[in-house]
């Protein structure tokens, strides 16, 4: 048995609708959860910052409309300021999930309203046990692919990959979206922010060289692919 099932990890829930909030705390905390509630996107980030080690949560349940800052601008903060914090996304559409994905917030998650509360324990727990894999060798899942933030670190059922930075962040943006078909001109748009220019054959041999370290590790998987005609995508699994 792993030494997390019995959780007691604090979970920030950002929701201006009590009731909603009220609902998902009430079954965090069955869980063994300890919850702290925030219903104005403008305390987020000073509570975060005054939080303090003791206090400071392993996850954050963010809804996207919220009064004063959204949760789009607090989505990135969060993961600019504190990369390791794990977040889920609550949105009121399905449909919001596809453009969210677009945007390449770096959320964790996304959970679209109407949503079971039992489905929220259990995507918090499934994100929860990523996170903690991704820094913890022994619980790491031979099969897992994950990406370290802060050390720019790619590991591959816990060994690095050594990625360069480029290299990193070609993984890092395919990963976001799975199965998405990322065009050379969309990688090049992320990897060079200042719109240097570089050639289509510069991004060609980036991720020829990122497949190259993942085939080294995991020969008989091709997780980073190269769709004919058009670019590349993530492909974890058939
Ligand atoms: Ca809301």
């Amino acid at each position: 048995m792993s030494r997390y099932e019995a959780d007691d990890s604090r979970i920030l829930i950002i929701e201006d609708e009590p009731k909603i909030a009220r609902l998902v705390a009430d079954y965090l905390e069955g869980s063994g959860f300890v919850t702290r509630h925030l219903d104005h996107g403008d305390a987020v980030l000073p509570w975060l910052e005054q939080a303090g080690e003791d206090g400071f949560p392993d996850l954050v349940l963010l809804d996207l409309m919220l009064p004063g800052t959204d949760g789009l601008t607090l989505c990135r903060e969060i993961g600019q300021r504190w990369p390791r914090l794990p977040v889920i996304m609550l949105t009121a559409r399905v449909e919001e999930v596809d453009r969210l994905l677009g945007l390449e917030l770096g959320a964790d998650d996304y959970i679209c309203k109407p949503f079971s509360p039992r489905e929220v324990v259990a995507r918090v727990k499934a994100v929860l046990r990523r996170s903690r894999a991704a820094l913890d060798p022994d619980t790491t899942n031979p099969s897992d692919l994950i990406l370290d933030d802060d050390g720019w670190r790619a590991l591959a059922g816990g060994q690095d990959l050594g990625l360069t930075a480029v290299e990193f962040q070609l993984l890092r943006v395919m990963m976001n979206a799975p199965g998405r078909i990322f065009t050379r001109d969309q990688l090049m748009d992320h990897m060079y922010r200042d719109h240097r220019i570089v050639s289509e054959r510069t991004v060609d041999s980036h991720v020829k060289k990122l497949r190259k370290k993942i085939a080294d590790v995991w020969p008989e998987r091709e997780i980073v692919r190269s769709v004919y005609g058009v670019g590349y995508k993530y492909q974890p699994e058939e």
